[in-house]
């Protein structure tokens, strides 16, 4: 180690939704965190931003949501809901003591207050500033990383301890016991890692989004339509704002380019009640779009490095779940973490393997909701077998459980459950709808497939070698 190279207990790459709140819960803990992230901050990451009841509380947990309301981001408590034919109106599902159902913060306004947390707590933050290379010992456990600063001083701190060292496009070393890597889909940690990718989808819908100013907000209520080739969003976001999200299918993107934002406008509007909100409204701004993707698992972990949110892991967006799973893993690895570097601790071989146990978690935390995400952004029609049980559970009375998915507080496999599933086919094949058996030995097929994944993963080979 070179007298220059600056020593922390852990270095966290990427300062947004899953590296802010990371280095905030182990800066809390009196851990020596040094944040790094390459864009300057505040600034906008192409994404669009509704996060969830169980997000909500952890951000509450974090004291965040004042300065998240304070951003006229209104809590959202209902839903209007729609899957294939059925329609339905819906009270977000909430717990005891949760602050809210759904949210939407533009993330050049979520991103910033999530990093000033970090450095209340005293986590360093550098900005502008790149990890190059991971630095290694002889026995190639990471040791710390290789950075170079893009232009300005791009640093700052507040709280206790050794502010970093170092000016505009200097190369320097920043050292750790542990490296995280939160630093999104296109993972330098992960590349120079040779995290391997697996359970890899690509996307299927391209998603094009947009915000309105003057909508007709009423009682704020996040629209959810997915029908026929369709995929519509819209809520209230900060601002004041309206915000609308579209599924197009790949094979009408070129007109659809084309004829925006009109091609934006008319889609929003084949879902009546976006159609009813934006009747006074005017567009604020450039339409956004993403037309290519890919969902995946990557290895989380190996010797002196983890990887967190889209690092690690990414699914369709569609489900709107990347913030809070986030969030989610965040919290669970600070633990980790903690049990391991905390009260003195340090055995590198322990805490490799309480890393690869946080791993284990992780997939078998997000594998039903990625599958699920990926088979609601998927092209292909709606099983009708899907809107049947939604039926049968609004019956019940029961329909509003489905957004106990989207909360992550509820499995797929809870919710579309053997039961349900059977008395759907049962109402279905009553109705003549024999084409549903076709379709139930499909989706069975599918579900053998995945479990085998689970079991032995089709992995992707990484960009380097291991
Ligand atoms: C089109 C689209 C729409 C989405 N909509 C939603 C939604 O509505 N709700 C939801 O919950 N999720 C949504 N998501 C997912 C969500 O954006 C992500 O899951 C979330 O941003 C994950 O946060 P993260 O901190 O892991 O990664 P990111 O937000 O990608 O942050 C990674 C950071 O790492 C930095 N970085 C990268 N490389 C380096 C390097 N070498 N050195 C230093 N810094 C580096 C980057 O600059 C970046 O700031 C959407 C995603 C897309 C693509």
């Amino acid at each position: 180690m070179s007298s220059s190279d600056e020593q922390y207990d852990v270095v966290v790459v990427g300062a947004r939704c899953a590296g802010a709140p990371l280095a905030t819960l182990l800066a809390r803990e009196g851990f020596e965190v040094c944040l790094v992230e390459k864009a300057e901050l505040p600034s906008d990451t192409p994404s669009t931003h509704v996060f969830e009841a169980d997000a909500l509380a952890f951000l509450d947990s974090l004291g965040v949501l004042d300065e998240l309301r304070a951003t006229g981001a209104p809590m959202i408590a209902r839903a209007d809901a729609r899957v294939g034919d059925v329609r339905w109106p819906a009270t977000w599902p909430v717990r005891p003591g949760d602050p809210g159902g759904v949210m939407s913060v533009r993330r050049f306004r979520l991103d910033p207050v999530l990093v000033r947390a970090a450095q209340d707590a005293g986590a360093a933050l550098l900005t502008r500033t790149a990890v190059t290379d991971l630095v290694r010992a002889e026995d190639g456990r990471v040791t710390g990383v290789r950075v170079s600063t893009a232009t300005g001083d791009g640093e700052s701190r507040s709280g206790t301890g050794t502010a970093p060292r170092g000016g505009a496009g200097e190369e320097r070393v920043l050292r750790a016991r542990l490296v995280v890597g939160a630093d999104g889909r296109a993972s330098t940690v992960a590349r120079l890692a040779g995290a391997r990718s697996y359970h890899v989808t690509p996307n299927q819908f391209a998603l094009f989004w947009s915000y309105f100013a003057d909508a007709e907000i009423g009682d704020p209520t996040f629209v959810f339509h997915r029908w026929a080739d369709r995929v519509v969003l819209g809520l209230p976001t900060d601002d004041g704002l309206y915000q609308v999200q579209v599924g197009v299918d790949p094979a009408r993107l070129r007109e659809f380019r084309a004829g925006l934002p009109g091609s934006l406008l008319e889609y929003a509007r084949a879902s009546e009640p976006v159609a009813k909100a934006l009747a006074g409204a005017r567009l604020v701004g450039e339409p956004h779009g993403t037309t290519h993707w890919k969902g995946y698992f990557r290895e989380p972990t190996g010797p002196g490095w983890v990887l967190v949110g889209d690092a690690g892991h990414f699914k369709d967006p569609t489900a709107g779940r990347g913030i809070g799973d986030a969030f989610l893993q965040a919290a669970r690895l600070a633990e980790t973490v903690t049990g391991q570097l905390g009260g003195g601790g340090g055995d590198a071989a322990e805490l490799d393997e309480a890393l690869r146990r946080w791993g284990a978690w992780r997939d078998a935390e997000f594998v039903e909701p990625y599958w699920f995400a990926t088979d609601i952004g998927s092209l292909a029609p709606l099983p009708a077998v899907l809107p049947e049980v939604l039926r049968g559970m609004r019956r019940a009375g029961v329909a509003d459980g489905l957004f106990e998915m989207v909360n992550h507080r509820a499995r797929p496999t809870d919710i579309l459950t053997r039961p349900r599933l059977l008395a759907a086919v049962g109402r279905l094949l009553a109705r003549g709808r024999l084409g549903v058996l076709r379709e139930v030995v499909q989706l069975a097929a599918v579900d053998r497939h995945r479990r085998a994944l689970g079991r032995r993963p089709q992995y992707e080979a990484p960009s380097l070698p291991r």
